[in-house]
């Protein structure tokens, strides 16, 4: 299957003096040669302005305006998508093998500039050292692995055979694929959206967030320099009344892959529903949307790995990943020895700016850290407030900075225990016993992530029968899926269950033909 052996980038050891000094450098070479430009747009494989630009601002200071992107026209949205329809024509019969190459060469040539893309990140979306490095580093595998898959389909399945024909099955591409993605893994999450429409043979309309697009526009620019055909993916920027609803509505798309808030996924499921006039199939809907992710602690666990865990994956990047530990299920016997542990862990978090790598930034916006504030808010008339519950400074910064916030004895009832908050927002809720855990832990429309702590087998197996996720982890944090490894995807309104990194995906952008043949 070509290109073994497979391993996951090792991430920088930014403990090291010398490491840490490299990303301070490349912090400085990106604002030099970065911040205060304008990008473009990718069309065609020519780079292109819009009629006007929007602001990209950094979080971690919102007074910053780091740089600017087009705002695209309508007649620049018709353009992309016939750009790639028509690109579709050729590269639909391009072989497996050029495609993988080209993703090889692409993970070569990420490999040298991690520390650049860390930095742009950090930039935009208020990452710190660590968190950007990860995202990163799976870009690199999804490159690794997304080459080993296209060869893998490329293959086609044995069907069982018969006597007096010859018979086959082989997958085909399915035509343009819009990829709408998120600003939390602005790099990862869309890389990986357009890698399997591309492994597939499958062209790529790209609308990056609009909060995030530079970290989306070095990969596109990376892929055409590792080889991919002009207008296999097109690349459009701006604002949701232009790309949002036209580019799902629009007739020539075939399929869409999103990532992003239950509320568009919904939206885009119903409306990819409706046949257009000239529309030939049946859209298809990639729809992974949020998460309520509980970490169950059983009275036999390692409590320290399990404090440990809960508060990297509660609070790492501001709990801002669909895949964030927010519901905390102990048994009663341990629930206030937990309790303590996570708090002492979660009151030593520095508030700080992500470019001099502390450990909890910014959210993304004001907008987000006012609703999260809300939830705090209501949250102190039913919960009882443990740690933080107000806004941090950040020296004389402007920005989205929430304290790292724990609730107790939080009522499953409570919105706290059942909404997405996306923010450093952490709920407790005391179980009576471990089965009672498990039974909470599935009371949630979501069903993401979930993390199981305990030593005992029986517990385990049942946990493992029982928790109603895409992504169940024994006696590790919920947060963190490898490419390859951790095919990630939820149950539940946690969407579509795609499954990316999995051995499964490349099928969401394929059609199967069987061909019989007599002779
Ligand atoms: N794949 C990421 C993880 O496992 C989460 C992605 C997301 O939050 O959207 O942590």
């Amino acid at each position: 299957e070509g290109f073994l052996p497979f391993e996951h980038e090792p991430y920088f050891a930014f403990g090291d003096a010398a490491v840490a000094q490299q990303q301070r450098d490349a912090y400085r070479r990106v604002r030099e040669q970065y911040v205060g430009q304008s990008f473009p747009m990718i069309l065609n494989g020519e780079r292109v302005n819009g009629a006007e630009t929007f602001e990209v601002r950094n979080p971690a200071d919102t007074r910053e305006v780091v740089w600017r992107f087009p705002k695209a026209t309508p007649a620049q949205l018709e353009q992309a998508i016939e750009g790639a329809r028509a690109a579709f024509d050729e590269w639909r019969f391009s072989e497996p093998f050029q495609r993988a190459s080209i993703f090889k060469r692409a993970a070569e040539l990420m490999r040298r500039r991690r520390m650049e893309f860390n930095a742009v990140m950090g930039l935009e979306n208020g990452k710190n050292w660590a968190e950007a490095d990860g995202e990163i580093a799976e870009c690199v595998d999804h490159f690794e692995v997304f080459a080993r898959e296209a060869l893998r389909w490329g293959q086609g399945k044995p069907v069982y055979p018969m006597p007096d024909e010859h018979v086959t099955m082989v997958y085909e591409p399915i035509g343009v694929v819009a990829v709408i993605s998120p600003w939390n893994f602005p790099a990862a999450i869309p890389l990986g959206m357009a890698l399997g429409a591309i492994a597939a043979g499958n062209t790529v309309v790209w609308k990056p967030a609009s909060e995030t697009p530079l970290s989306s526009l070095l990969l596109v620019e990376l892929l055409f320099e590792a080889g991919l055909p002009r207008g296999v993916i097109q690349f459009i920027t701006g604002t949701d009344d232009v790309l949002g609803d036209p580019l799902v509505d629009h007739k020539d798309i075939r399929m869409i892959a999103f990532t992003g808030s239950k509320e568009i996924g919904c939206r885009i499921m119903e409306r990819a529903a409706k046949v257009q006039p000239g529309q030939r199939w049946l859209k298809r809907v990639m729809a992974e949307m949020g998460g309520k992710d509980p970490t169950v602690v059983c009275a036999d666990a390692d409590l320290d790995a399990a404090a440990a865990g809960i508060v990297q994956a509660a609070f790492g990047y501001a709990g801002q990943k669909c895949s964030a530990c927010s519901r905390v299920i102990a048994e009663d016997s341990v629930y206030d020895e937990l309790l303590e542990r996570v708090v002492q862990l979660a009151k030593d978090l520095k508030v700080g700016s992500p470019e001099d790598n502390a450990v909890l930034g910014p959210v993304i916006h004001e907008g987000s850290a006012q609703r999260i504030m809300g939830y705090i808010e209501r949250g102190q008339q039913s919960a009882r407030l443990v740690l933080g519950g107000g806004r941090a400074g950040c020296g004389d910064r402007e920005g989205g900075y929430v304290q790292p916030t724990i609730f107790a004895d939080v009522d499953p009832k409570d919105p706290l225990f059942q909404e997405e908050i996306f923010g450093p927002v952490l709920a407790f809720t005391r179980a009576t016993d471990w089965h009672h855990a498990i039974e909470l832990a599935n009371d949630s429309e979501y069903g993401l992530t979930a993390a199981f702590y305990s030593r005992d087998p029986r517990k385990i197996d049942e946990a493992r029968r029982r928790i109603q996720v895409g992504n169940l982890y024994i006696n590790r944090k919920c947060t963190g899926a490898l490419s390859g490894t951790h095919a990630f995807g939820g149950y539940g309104m946690s969407g579509t269950n795609a499954k990316v990194g999995g051995p499964d995906y490349l099928f969401w952008f394929l059609q199967t033909k069987t061909i019989a043949q007599k002779y």
